[in-house]
């Protein structure tokens, strides 16, 4: 009678996206996200984050050039 009572609770996580319950398993392969696409518009916002790191040490370099190019 001690394995009356064991039922399988599925943890349920929020969608950081959409906050959708995502129910965390297998059949939730974009976990914590509800889909593929939520999973997609959270990394794009670290995708832009990215981008505007690299534009910096360039404008450095640019003007190295337009003072060798003075001279
Ligand atoms: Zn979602």
């Amino acid at each position: 009678m001690s394995q009356s009572n064991t039922p399988t609770t599925p943890t349920i996580v929020k969608c950081p996206t959409c906050k959708k319950e995502v129910e965390w398993g297998e059949q939730s392969p974009y976990r914590p996200f509800c889909t593929k696409r939520c999973q997609l518009i959270d990394l794009g916002e670290w995708a832009e984050e990215e981008k505007s790191i690299p534009g910096a040490p360039d404008l450095s370099d640019s003007d190295g050039w337009s003072e060798d190019m003075g001279h």
